[in-house]
């Protein structure tokens, strides 16, 4: 079983869209999407959710004013200030409450409480699902709005995708990864067979895109490159291909520009059930390609 993902170095260069019609030109894929922090594959791909599980991460302190003795010592160690004094609600004494939004679940108060007043709850951050789409199985997830650690999340779709896999007996993860280069998408390549990275002909998509390949460089994982709305500016996608070549990373097929890819997005279609033309042909080949460089690929 092989485990693919598709990256961009940036939002906003159509790597979904993109990933979807892939999606329904792999015949046996699990799809993951682990674009936690803007999921949208659901968009296009209409999911029969099976399971939905919370997804808990970090802690957050709470304070039982019926327990607190009112010392103080939890606010004067709190390094972020979360930590203030308040009236009881019964009798008007001192005690001490926790602003949420501004705890950072260290534990600090926890263990210094004198009276163990201090309450130390998982965090819901979020939740994840199993689900049937019309392309297959598709592992995904939304993280809550300013919830962090999105990297955990994105592992934890794929270690739900790969046992899909397993259990159904296909033979690819194909997983929808996060724009950038930060925890997220390091969390959504280690360990993978091969990275398709998105980019678009501009200047700043060379720069991300440079960026991108030197970290699946780092993890050892084999890069292929898809300029998306080449035709907007051919030269630079003939740059940023050869720039991609330079660092080591193979290209596998430009994307024209075609108001279609919107079109059919709109109607929650991917490009090749859309039947756009010479638009679906580029994709055809581009997943041709990258699938024939990734068997070739150690
Ligand atoms: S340390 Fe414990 S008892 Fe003291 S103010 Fe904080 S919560 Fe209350
Ligand atoms: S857990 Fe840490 S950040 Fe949160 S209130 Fe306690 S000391 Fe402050």
């Amino acid at each position: 079983m092989k485990e693919l993902v598709v990256i961009s170095g940036k939002g906003g260069t159509g790597k979904t869209s993109l990933t979807a019609s892939l999606a329904g030109l792999a015949p046996n894929a699990v799809l993951a999407d682990c674009d936690v922090d803007a999921a949208d594959l659901h968009l296009i791909l209409a999911p029969d959710i099976r399971r939905r599980e919370d997804f808990r991460s970090g802690h957050r302190a709470s304070i039982r004013a019926a327990d607190c003795i009112g010392c103080g010592r939890c606010a004067a160690l709190c390094r972020y200030n979360a930590i203030a004094p308040a009236a009881h609600p019964s009798d008007g004494a001192r005690v001490f409450t926790v602003e949420a939004g501004a705890c950072e679940g260290c534990g600090v108060c926890v263990w210094n409480c004198p009276v163990n007043a201090i309450d130390f709850e998982e965090q819901v951050c979020g939740a994840w699902f199993v689900s049937d789409t019309r392309h297959g199985p598709m592992a995904h997830a939304r993280l809550a709005p300013g919830a962090e650690n999105s990297g955990k999340l994105v592992s934890l779709v794929r270690e739900q995708a790969r046992e899909i896999a397993k259990r159904e007996n296909r033979d690819l993860v194909l997983v929808d990864g996060p724009p950038g280069t930060g925890c997220p998408v390091i969390a959504a390549l280690t360990g993978a067979h091969g990275v398709l990275v998105v980019t678009e002909p501009t200047v700043s998509g060379a720069h991300d895109l440079l960026r991108v390949l030197a970290l699946a460089g780092h993890l050892k994982i084999p890069a292929a490159v898809c300029i998306n709305k080449w035709d907007i500016q051919p030269e630079q996608a003939d740059r940023i291909e050869a720039a991609a070549r330079a660092a080591g990373a193979t290209p596998v097929g430009r994307v024209r520009y075609d108001k279609a890819a919107t079109a059919a997005q709109r109607r929650g279609l991917t490009i090749i059930e859309a039947d756009a033309n010479s638009l679906a042909d580029d994709i055809r080949t581009v997943w041709k390609q990258w699938m024939d460089f990734a068997k070739e690929a150690p």
